[in-house]
């Protein structure tokens, strides 16, 4: 089983340190293999993704990431930043199905930012479809405009474009994920408005007559939105496009109680993934060792059971990220005692 480990900028090599710690403890047969990426890759070798790094993610069965980004890159052309590290490595693998689970432990009802009736025992899953809509839609640019009421000025546009394919594909797997749940698909869309999502919504709608056992739902993405802070547990998993998905999924992660307990992962249709937590490179506290590690280590625990087969030892880490937390083991980003029995006594 090899690992292609990709520490990157920020707190991404301190977070994957610990990780690795934890993946060593296992004691299975990983190789394990580090390779720079983002602007830790620049600096080195003068690109983010670099064809070392990218060789060394294709031949991996699996890949983890810690994060990209810095502030010190903000000046380098487009190309050369450290974001298109990761934009490169899901278009090269067609890492187009993102999850993002969003579950509450019971230690951090209280840190979260809902009241704890509504977020206990919260357990949904995000399905984000990851290599379309409007984020990679083309054309895309500047010009200047030649009709309408703005003709002769400068505009910028992009294109939301979804084929077929691209929507029964993560339809399929948000319908093969809710088999292992509670069997509840809700697909987000905005048909009233936007074609694409007429689209996205038909054909989800028709991929869903295949999984009679599983009940689909359809939702718009700004009533989606709204729910999820007045009664997240109402969902079970949900299945949008990139753009509604990026939204949603950090919504989402504040009612888990902090960005630093957010693992995800990103498959391709073998099963290949590239596992990250959902937060970024955090350059405000890097090298201070005071980042929360779980969200990688969790993401860790995703790796092993969707691309290393390795069920048992990923539920071993996900209990081993509950005891650590009923011990009362906390990074600052989750704790929050004191104001936690007040609130709750209220
Ligand atoms: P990206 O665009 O890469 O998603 P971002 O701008 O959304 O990055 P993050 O890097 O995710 O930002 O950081 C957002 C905030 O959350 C920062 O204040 C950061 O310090 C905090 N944060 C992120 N990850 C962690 C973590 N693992 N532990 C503690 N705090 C974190
Ligand atoms: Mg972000």
């Amino acid at each position: 089983m090899k690992i292609a480990v990709l520490p990157g900028d920020g707190i991404g090599p301190e977070i994957v340190t610990e990780a690795v710690k934890v993946l060593h403890a296992l004691q299975l047969p990983f190789e394990m293999e580090t390779a720079p990426v983002g602007g830790a890759a620049y600096a080195a070798l003068g690109h983010p993704l670099p064809a070392s790094t990218l060789k060394l993610a294709q031949d991996a069965d699996a890949i983890l990431f810690g994060a990209v980004g810095d502030w010190k890159y903000d000046t380098l052309a487009r190309h050369l930043r450290p974001e298109q590290a990761i934009l490169g490595l899901r278009k090269n693998l067609g890492l187009f199905a993102n999850f993002r689970p969003a579950v509450c432990y019971p230690e951090l009802v209280s840190a979260s930012s809902l009241k704890p009736e509504l977020v206990s025992g919260l357990d949904i899953l995000i399905i984000r479809e990851l290599t379309g809509d409007i984020y990679f839609g083309q054309p895309r640019g500047r010009r200047i405009a030649t009709e309408g009421d703005y003709a002769g000025s400068e505009e910028a546009f992009d294109t939301m474009r979804y084929s077929r394919p691209e929507i029964e594909r993560i339809a399929h797997v948000a319908f093969q994920a809710a088999r292992k749940r509670s069997k509840r698909v809700t697909s987000v869309d905005k048909a009233n408005v936007l074609e694409t999502f007429q689209f996205w919504k038909d054909i989800v709608t028709e991929v869903g007559l295949q999984y009679p056992d599983v009940a689909l739902d359809h939702m718009y993405v700004d009533n989606a939105a709204m729910q999820l802070v007045k009664a997240p547990k109402k969902f079970d998993v949900i299945v949008t496009g990139n753009m509604f998905g990026d939204i949603l999924s950090d919504e989402a992660s504040m009612l888990t109680g902090s960005i630093g307990m957010l693992p995800s992962a990103s498959l391709n249709a073998a099963h290949k993934g590239l596992y990250e937590p959902s937060h970024g490179s955090a350059p405000d506290i890097a090298g201070q060792g005071i980042a929360n590690p779980l969200a990688t280590i969790l993401s860790a625990a995703m790796m092993l059971r969707f691309s290393l087969n390795q069920e048992a030892a990923a539920q071993r880490i996900e209990a081993a990220v509950k005891k650590v937390l009923a011990q009362g083991l906390r990074t600052a980003d989750i704790y929050s005692e004191g104001t936690t029995r007040v609130s709750t006594i209220d």
